[in-house]
């Protein structure tokens, strides 16, 4: 099968994904020499191995997530040198004739891991150092009576802007997927029409921009192409760009101001679901004697972070599953927006210790960094020795650069799904298989039973 068949077969079921992922040893066409002209699939005609040409891939994906984080830290100013100077390393070590080394790019990728984490805490540092640290925030969710603005996508800068050119215009602002954790931020929770969250996660945004007759602004990934009802009234800001929807320049939100007022109120509707995001280091440190009395008595057995991007595929369902099938006696620290599975579900609390922990954006994986970092010195033992299991859900690039840190940070015994990364051969797995007990998912039950011991 050719390559184009391969494409035409994209948007098919999982299993042909899979037939897909059997039939590619590797692709690369960055070269005239590709073979056939079209593209190198068994071998490079350059002598490149295919499992070079899969780490080559990989260490691309996770500097493009490194990239998405660097750039909303330069939004607010923030920049590091050192990552500018990997980034430019990285990229020309998959050049044309650069790089046949499949263990140097191992070592790129795990550098890469660790520009990952100096980039997350950059970015942190430039959040709380403009809007404060995030505090335990109650979100209700649904639509108040008045003109609206729903915002999606990570940047808090452009929703910053967004809420002082809005303040005192008689218009809502919503969040939408990524941009809930923004209510726990003292700096923005301010603004009295910061008046909740529409929808879940990126993908019912077909669904929940058609609902609401509201202008709605994308700020970063993940937007997606229009559906016509909406078109009109949708604009993109920053790195996000949709074609045919007018793009925000110099975070001047007038166009957008004035197409909410034209379009008018929305209606009111009961806002019965409360979501709770906004934890930050300072907050469960001031819970740290309470986490350990509880852990020491046994009331506390397991702390799980599940978090990532979530995705339309169906296996995504194992989330909720595996959540809902927890022991009353765990714990679950979630981040990004793979937490829409089930942080309505109402997980309750140990004796005070909220049972779901929204730690907030996927960059925020630094904050459950840091969190695993001052558990590990309150109870004296070695990070892999925590009672702590992560359990991280896969779908874009973000999330390579996000499990190479964890991997630099030599956490073992992670999940992850719910399908693998398509970078991730046979070859590789093995090795991550072996040398960081990475496991893939299984069934939600299995791996409770698992991790629990
Ligand atoms: S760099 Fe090597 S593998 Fe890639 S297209 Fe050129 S010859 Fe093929
Ligand atoms: S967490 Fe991932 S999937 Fe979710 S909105 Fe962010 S980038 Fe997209």
């Amino acid at each position: 099968m050719g390559f184009i068949d391969l494409l035409k077969k994209e948007n098919t079921q999982g299993e042909d994904k899979m037939e897909k992922k059997e039939a590619l040893d590797m692709f690369c066409y960055q070269c005239s020499q590709t073979a056939r002209g079209t593209g190198c699939t068994i071998r490079g005609v350059c002598g490149k191995e295919p499992t070079v040409a899969r780490l080559q891939d990989n260490l691309l994906f996770a500097m493009k997530g490194i990239s998405a984080y660097l750039y909303h830290a330069r939004e607010l100013g923030y920049t590091d040198p050192e990552v500018d100077a990997f980034l430019e390393r990285g990229f020309y070590s998959t050049l044309t004739n650069v790089n046949f080394d499949a263990g140097k790019f191992v070592e790129l990728a795990l550098e890469a891991g660790k520009m990952n984490i100096k980039t997350m805490r950059l970015l942190k540092k430039a959040h709380i150092d403009n809007y404060g640290e995030p505090v335990p925030t109650e979100v209700p969710v649904g639509a108040v009576k008045g003109p609206a603005i729903i915002a999606t996508g990570h940047s808090l800068k452009a929703l910053e802007e967004l809420l002082k050119q809005t303040e005192g215009k008689e218009i809502n602002v919503y969040t939408h997927s990524e941009l809930l954790p923004a209510h726990g931020y003292p700096g923005l929770k301010k603004y009295k029409h910061l008046v909740g969250q529409l929808g879940g996660p990126w993908f019912d945004q077909k669904e929940t921009f058609s609902k609401y007759p509201a202008a709605i602004v994308g700020t970063s990934n993940c937007v997606l192409l229009p559906k016509e009802e909406y078109q009109g009234r949708m604009f993109t800001v920053g790195v996000a760009q949709l074609p045919g929807v007018p793009h925000i320049e110099d975070y001047d939100f007038t166009p957008v101001i004035e197409k909410a007022l034209e379009l008018g109120d929305l209606e009111e509707e009961p806002r019965e679901t409360v979501l709770t995001t906004g934890f930050g280091v300072s907050t469960i440190l001031s819970l740290a004697g309470k986490i350990k009395e509880l852990v020491e008595a046994g009331k506390i057995k397991q702390f799980i972070l599940v978090g990532g991007c979530d995705s339309p595929l169906l296996q995504a369902k194992y989330y909720t599953e595996f959540v809902e099938k927890l022991p009353e006696d765990t714990v679950v620290l979630t981040l990004a927006c793979g937490k829409y599975r089930f942080n309505a579900m109402g997980l309750g609390d140990i004796e005070g210790v909220p049972r779901l922990i929204d730690l907030g954006q996927c960059n925020d994986a630094i904050v459950a960094v840091d969190i695993a970092v001052a558990l590990s010195e309150l109870f004296g033992v070695e990070l892999n020795e925590l009672p702590l299991t992560i359990v991280l859900s896969w779908m874009e690039q973000k999330a390579a650069a996000i499990l190479w840190s964890l991997l630099a940070l030599d956490l073992k015994g992670m999940y992850i799904g719910p399908i693998l990364p398509g970078w991730a051969n046979e070859d590789i797995i093995n090795v991550l298989v072996e040398n960081y007990d990475l496991t893939p998912l299984g069934n939600p039950e299995e791996d409770i039973a698992k991790i629990m011991g």
